[in-house]
């Protein structure tokens, strides 16, 4: 009997399976976290052979757990960091680097050369993104650059590329091939037409050859081979459109924002691609077989939790991640503190790879428990400045916020959310929204679910904040924000 859907989740810091029933609600979840590669400042990287032992180690403890085997399995779906970029080697499968991480910076000054005359936006309105060192098409280029007898390997279709859902499914499957979300964050694909596009090929000097086909993001890509030997492959989805799939968010207007090393607020457009005039990303929400495809506004936001990270990795402020919850509780207020993390510059709506963070206002009054609250404001404000990105270009005000990911357990940050936003924040039973979402993709493909409207009837919320701040108090805290922001802009080192 097949009662189960497995959805891989690679993220930044850790790969997990989660194992879903007919109803939506988790069976079994295994997790493994992989090494962050710092091999210069600005630069991350992951071992593709290491993401991948750490995949397949989840797969089978999450089935062990449930006591079933992969002829359990209706369908397999694949979510994962998106822009990470993987070459191999197509004939012995080895990754020819390590994979360049969506937050490595080391790009900048190639993505400052491409934009030239025409600045940052020269390939916005085919691609629907800003040139920034974020995307996979420069960092490919970089690569290619670099290493010596590179760029005649990918021209003979030797030396392959793909984000991570494509390296997983080519090692599951054997078949070379990406879905439509996750083409749409490289760069190199048209927005119109849903295809490798050669003048961005031709200008970001990324030969065709090394590339995957583009797919839906649900339907069934091949069948396993190895510990899930037999079921089915059947979506993929980057992890932030699975998220928004996750929380049903199929009518335009709908979006979510997730909080977990960074943070993503999308919203469906619906058929039709909007360009952003505020810094916002135009790209892919998911296409499910031949269904038309649906588009999004994306507010990206590069360091969230990872922020609290740094504080208890970097600075030993708190011994775990949910300790900074009690000591951000301990003071009343910041203290007249406020912390803009620019750590990999300012993703939306600034798109400045050279902004890099402040703390500012300090005064000897100041404790951690005030650089806590100041992390933790952080996230509300940055989540605020894309908010108002959103109404800027669609004009219309935000009702509510769904939101999911590691960060909202914060019980504290929902409740500074929802002040520094003015709107109600709303968080869903099952959280696990992005594992959800590539679960959905995988079981519509295969008709373990028969429409999107039956999933619909799977969500429940869990937990809702209200404001509960004086307008005049939440206006002057966001203008203090602001000028904090604008020193990571002023910053020259
Ligand atoms: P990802 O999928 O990006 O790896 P997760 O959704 O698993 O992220 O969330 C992990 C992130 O959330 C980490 O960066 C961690 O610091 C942060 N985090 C986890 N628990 C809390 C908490 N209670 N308060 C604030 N941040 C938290």
């Amino acid at each position: 009997m097949t009662r189960y859907i497995a959805a891989i989740d690679q993220g930044t810091t850790s790969s997990r399976c989660i194992i879903f029933d007919a109803a939506g609600a988790i069976g079994a979840i295994d997790q493994r976290e992989h090494r962050q590669i710092f091999p210069r400042p600005g630069w991350v990287e992951h071992d593709a052979l290491e993401i991948w032992a750490n995949v397949e180690a989840s797969v089978v403890g999450a089935m062990a757990k449930l006591g079933i085997g992969p002829k359990d399995l209706a369908a397999i779906g694949v979510t994962n960091q998106r822009e990470t970029t993987v070459l191999w080697d197509r004939h012995t499968g080895k990754p020819a680097h390590n994979a360049i991480v969506w937050q490595d910076t080391r790009t900048d000054r190639l993505v400052r050369e491409l934009g030239g005359e025409a600045g940052q936006d020269r390939f916005r309105e085919r691609c629907g993104l800003p040139l920034a060192t974020y995307f996979s098409g420069p960092k490919i280029r970089w690569l290619l650059d670099e290493m010596p007898g590179a760029r005649a390997a990918a021209e003979r279709g030797d030396l392959l590329f793909g984000t991570i859902d494509s390296w997983l499914i080519w090692k599951l499957t054997g078949r070379h091939v990406t879905d439509v979300t996750n083409a749409s964050r490289t760069m190199l694909m048209a927005l119109d037409g849903l295809d490798w596009d050669e003048a961005l090929l031709e200008a970001i000097g990324v030969p065709r050859a090394m590339l995957p086909e583009i797919r839906p993001s649900s339907e069934v890509y091949g069948t396993a081979r190895g510990v899930l030997q037999g079921a089915p492959v059947a979506s993929a989805l980057g992890d932030q459109q699975a998220a928004l799939f996750g929380q049903t968010c199929f009518a335009p207007g709908e979006g979510k924002s997730t909080y977990g090393t960074g943070a993503f607020l999308l919203v469906n457009t619906g058929e039709r691609p909007v360009a952003s005039k505020s810094g916002l990303l135009t790209t892919v929400g998911y296409r499910i077989g031949e269904a038309p495809t649906v588009y999004a506004l994306e507010g990206s936001i590069a360091v969230a939790g990872s922020l609290v990270q740094w504080l208890r990795d970097n600075l030993g402020l708190i011994q775990s991640a949910s300790e900074i919850e009690p000591l951000a509780a301990s003071v009343a207020d910041n203290g007249g503190c406020y912390f803009v993390p620019a750590f990999s510059g300012l993703f939306a709506p600034y798109w400045r790879s050279d902004a890099r963070g402040v703390i500012a206002g300090l005064t000897a009054y100041i404790t951690k428990g005030h650089i806590a609250r100041a992390a933790l404001e952080a996230t509300a404000w940055q989540t605020r400045e894309v908010v108002d990105a959103m109404v800027a270009d669609s004009g219309v005000p935000l009702t509510t916020l769904k939101v999911d990911g590691g960060m909202t357990a914060n019980r504290l940050l929902m409740q500074i959310l929802a002040d520094a936003l003015g709107a109600p924040v709303v968080r869903p039973a099952v959280t696990e929204t992005t594992c959800l979402g590539a679960a959905y993709a995988a079981g519509l493909a295969v008709g373990f679910w028969p429409d999107v409207e039956s999933l619909r009837a799977n969500w429940r919320k869990d937990a809702e904040w209200a404001p509960a701040v004086a307008e005049a108090v939440r206006d002057r805290e966001y203008g203090a924000w602001k000028k904090a922001v604008q020193r990571t802009l002023d910053w020259v080192a």
